[in-house]
């Protein structure tokens, strides 16, 4: 079994992103991002840290916002039609959850779509579906296909689930995997929890993508051998041994399918590095972008 190592992957494209940087810098042009935080999710506050200490490295701009729970939706709207207008900013990203009380999808919508470096305005969204290359794709279907490239693993003609159908993970994936091209040209079924007789369809796949938010759920009867796994599942579960009362496990259970699969994506250290990579991609491109534009 082959474990395919993203925070490699991310730095390498960390390396070419620095090459960009400069480029800009020269040009006295500096990317920035903005990354919106409305109220105290532990994990968001942990992303959220994760993506400014990025950008840092990389020599970007970045203003984190952290606004408290009681934020209203027209605040939220507010900030984010100054944001849309500010020249150092070229990226905006909400943190995903927000409180029950903001609607996200209105918050997606007032978004710049040039600035949507989530690719999650209805523009990126219909983008991607008519494989139109202006848009933006969504970070963390984007890191898995880059990290399926990167270790050389063929998607065209391949059969690929992908379980979990939401509009962050799922349907973004499912669209890229079927666009026409290198990274592409797959035969996608993708699976949700309606999905009936989960286990004989994943087994018929050469490569798994699991997304569906359970620790652990994907066991051997789910993975034929051989077959490629690439697990996008972040779920805290509870440690007592661990300092912070908690450790990180997949959607898939590594022990159980770690032989009969040919590769696997740890977690950590898989599809996580490569969200926040793509994250930093998605930005530099829109401040090209948006220079070049003007
Ligand atoms: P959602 O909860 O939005 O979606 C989960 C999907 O899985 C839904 O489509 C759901 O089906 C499906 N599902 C749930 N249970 C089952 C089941 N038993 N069998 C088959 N399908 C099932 O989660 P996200 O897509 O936002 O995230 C998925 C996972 O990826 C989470 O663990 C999240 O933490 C992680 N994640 C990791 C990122 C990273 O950077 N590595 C970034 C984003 C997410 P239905 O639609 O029918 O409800």
């Amino acid at each position: 079994m082959n474990l395919i190592d993203g925070k490699k992957a991310a730095a390498a494209i960390e390396q070419t992103l620095l090459e960009r940087i400069t480029l800009l810098k020269q040009r006295g042009i500096t990317p920035g991002l903005a990354v919106v935080l409305v109220g105290e999710n532990p994990a968001s506050q942990a992303y959220v840290r994760n993506k400014d200490r990025t950008c840092a490295r990389l020599g970007m701009f970045s203003r984190k916002i952290e606004l408290s729970a009681n934020t209203t939706q027209d605040q939220l709207l507010q900030l984010i039609n100054e944001l849309n207008v500010d020249p150092l900013i070229h990226g905006i990203l909400v943190q995903s959850p927000p409180p029950s009380h903001i609607d996200e999808q209105a918050i997606t919508q007032a978004i710049d779509p040039r600035k949507d470096v989530d690719g999650f305005h209805p523009i990126n969204v219909a983008k991607l579906a008519m494989e139109d290359p202006s848009g933006f794709v969504p970070c963390t279907p984007l890191g898995c296909q880059h990290l399926l490239m990167s270790v050389g693993i063929e998607t065209r003609g391949a059969n690929i689930v992908v379980v979990g159908r939401s509009l962050i993970v799922g349907k973004p994936m499912a669209l890229l995997l079927l666009r026409k091209g290198v990274g592409g040209d797959a035969t996608v079924t993708v699976a949700h929890s309606r999905t009936r007789h989960l286990a004989e369809i994943t087994r018929s796949a050469d490569i798994v993508i699991a997304a569906l938010g359970r620790p652990h759920a994907l066991g051997s009867e789910h993975i034929r051998e051989g077959a490629v796994i690439i697990d996008v599942g972040i779920n805290r579960v509870p440690e007592t041994s661990s300092a912070t009362g908690y450790r990180l496990v997949g959607d898939v259970d590594f022990e159980a399918v770690a032989d009969r699969c040919a590769a696997i994506t740890p977690v950590p250290g898989g599809v996580g590095p490569m969200t926040i990579a793509m994250l930093m991609q998605n930005t530099v491109t829109a401040c090209e972008r948006l220079k070049n534009s003007r």
